[in-house]
């Protein structure tokens, strides 16, 4: 249930929006289609897929198999060669010996929150599609999403358009004054500044005196607790301290619900995973990881998100190097896409922010390098590594952004098979539901074909040739 102050706060932002822009103007563009799918024609509750090559993430290994069975959006049975196969009374899809993957995940998404803008190109409340970025994830194989805080305009968001699943997250608990307030003070227009800033954040002075909305928050909706450690966004921005993440774990947990901690530097890191946290949802990227914090995060069995992107961004729009993959360049934007043919070294040059100011800017080519030199130390110390994009900051497009986080990631030494268990398995396991990342009698149906072999290079990902979400087919629209 919705408490009737939370109900009272998301009213007064639908009537705030409504007032600016219209409501049933609001309501028509977050669920305008974007009509990049088709549904297969022979679609219904019994199929059966024919002669695949099963990818298995426990292995890394390809497997021939002679047909896969699916009943109501479940696997039922899996038959090898050499098996005898009952008859079959329902559709079947012609596998042809493609690749059959269990459907990616992108463990780090914000929906809703932006069009991927930088934010010199931003237009005031910028209103997106949610619809359309719910197909641009399918379009691209992810057929789960885990939100990084909760999506504002959920209110109205109908997710009648084909969707993946999405793993809702709380409110983000913070300091007072901590990331993420100081941007929405500067990036949320007026009058909705404060109402956002309600609806997405609980700031709290200390753990022990706000206990009563802890306990309230961690037992209202949302699969996962979501807490934010980071001094760094502004620079020297107030976070919270290692007890009051764990006091907060700590009702989470009884609660039933695992903590996700956004995190900044090496130390955050430390403290987070201490204090219990069971995933980082960010790779650190103030400074470098020293060998005594990655013994701690491997001791303590934390999960930490790649997020390889989330300052890389900012030089490959300078450089224009790497140009934008095909998927992108199908799924990005209008608005990113003109902002990138932009000459970057002017438009920032010119741009004035306080949380983002010019000497920030100039940071930004260092974190981008501590986060990449930390990914391929956690890989390197066998840290569990799951892929997760922070889809919603500037220059990052849904779906297409998790295809190039495994490219750049294999572009850095990451091995395919391995990446390609960050986006399955592992983050089936931690998500410890039906939908388990791995293709099995009684697993959920969310599936991927793939013309070539991902397991030798994961940019065969990027030509799918059927998506699965729940036993329903899709195609890309030609
Ligand atoms: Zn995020």
């Amino acid at each position: 249930m919705i408490k009737p102050a939370r109900y009272i706060v998301v009213i007064l932002f639908v009537l705030a929006v409504a007032g600016t822009f219209g409501l049933f103007q609001v309501r028509a563009t977050i669920n305008e289609p974007a009509g990049l799918l088709t549904p297969w024609p022979h679609n219904g509750t019994n199929l059966r897929i024919t002669s695949v090559r099963l990818y298995d993430p426990d292995s890394g290994d390809l497997k021939s198999v002679d047909a896969v069975d699916i009943r109501h959006g479940r696997i039922t049975a899996i038959y090898g060669t050499g098996d005898s196969i009952p008859d079959h009374y329902g559709a079947t899809l012609e596998g042809r010996q493609r690749v059959l993957l269990p459907g990616l995940t992108d463990f780090h998404v914000h929906l809703g929150a932006s069009d991927g803008r930088p934010p010199w190109a931003m237009d005031g409340l910028a209103m997106v599609s949610v619809a359309s970025q719910r197909e641009a994830f399918l379009y691209s194989g992810i057929t789960a999403v885990v939100e990084g805080s909760p999506n504002a305009l959920a209110a109205l968001d109908q997710a009648l358009a084909p969707s993946p699943r999405v793993y809702p997250s709380t409110r983000m608990i913070t300091a007072l004054d901590g990331h993420p307030i100081p941007m929405y003070q500067e990036f949320v227009p007026w009058p909705m500044t404060g109402l956002v800033i309600d609806e997405q954040v609980l700031a709290i002075a200390s753990a022990d005196t706000s206990a009563g909305a802890i306990e309230a928050l961690v037992n209202g909706p949302g699969h996962h607790v979501k807490l934010v450690l980071d001094g760094a966004i502004p620079w020297d921005s107030p976070r919270l301290t290692e007890a009051d993440v764990a006091a907060v774990v700590k009702h989470a947990h009884a609660a039933g619900k695992p903590v996700y901690v956004h995190i900044g530097s090496a130390q955050d890191a430390v403290m987070a995973a201490r204090a219990g946290a069971d995933v980082l949802m960010h790779t650190p990227y103030v400074d470098l990881l020293s060998d005594s914090d990655l013994a701690e995060l491997k001791a303590s069995g934390v999960a930490v998100v790649t997020t390889a992107q989330i300052w890389e961004w900012f030089q490959r729009g300078l450089n224009k190097q790497p140009a934008l993959t095909g998927l992108e360049r199908q799924l990005a934007s209008p608005g990113l896409l003109a902002a990138w043919a932009d000459d970057w070294h002017r438009a920032s040059a010119d741009y004035q922010s306080t949380t983002f100011s010019q000497d920030y800017l100039a940071r930004l080519s260092g974190f981008n390098a501590n986060l990449t030199e930390n990914l391929k130390r956690l890989y390197q110390a066998g840290i569990p590594q799951i892929a997760g994009t922070d889809t919603g900051i500037p220059g990052l497009t849904p779906g297409a952004s998790l295809i190039r986080e495994l490219q750049l990631l294999q572009s850095y030494g990451l091995a395919a098979p391995d990446l390609l268990r960050m986006a399955t398995s592992a983050p089936g396991t931690l998500l410890g539901d039906s939908n388990s990342g791995r293709i099995q009698p009684g697993s959920a149906a969310d599936l991927v074909l793939v013309e070539g072999d991902p397991t030798s290079d994961v940019s065969a990902l990027a030509e799918l040739a059927y998506v699965i979400q729940a036993g329903v087919v899709y195609q890309r629209r030609q």
